[in-house]
């Protein structure tokens, strides 16, 4: 186990996004034009018109990802997850009318008519995140 400590939390960013727009690459765009390197999502909630997400599909040592595409209505009930050193790492729950999804969140989201994510900015946090010989990204202390 690794346990790494902030000395607090800083700016609170909260980000509305339309239709059209996608969720990861304007969460990348806003941390980058705000200069947040580090901070832990408040709260995300929306409605989505794609889902992009890979998720694992078994239990070896080195994990083998599927990825999936939905397009179709879905409510995003959440994503959860850090942004480490400028890189968002995101899991997010889904669901249409009948199923709930839940993974790893990619490129390529898209909302349908809005999307509400708060981010909490944590402060004094020298930590990266680095691969492993299993290739799983750790985090690690600068
Ligand atoms: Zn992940």
């Amino acid at each position: 186990m690794r346990t790494f400590v902030g000395s607090g939390l800083g700016r609170i960013v909260v980000i509305n996004l339309q239709r059209g727009e996608k969720v990861l690459e304007s969460v990348r765009t806003q941390l980058q034009e705000l200069g947040i390197k580090n901070a832990v999502i408040l709260s995300a909630i929306g409605s989505l018109q794609k889902a992009v997400f890979h998720r694992v599909t078994g239990m070896d040592v080195s994990p083998v990802d599927e990825f999936v595409t939905l397009e179709q209505p879905m409510e995003l009930a959440s994503i959860q997850g850090v942004v480490v050193d400028g890189e968002p790492h995101f899991h997010m729950v889904v669901s249409d009318l009948e199923k709930t999804y839940t993974g790893h969140l990619e490129e390529g989201t898209t909302v349908v008519y809005l999307c509400e994510i708060s981010l909490a900015e944590i402060t004094d946090f020298d930590v990266t995140r680095v691969k492993d010989q299993n290739n799983i990204a750790v985090l690690q202390k600068i």
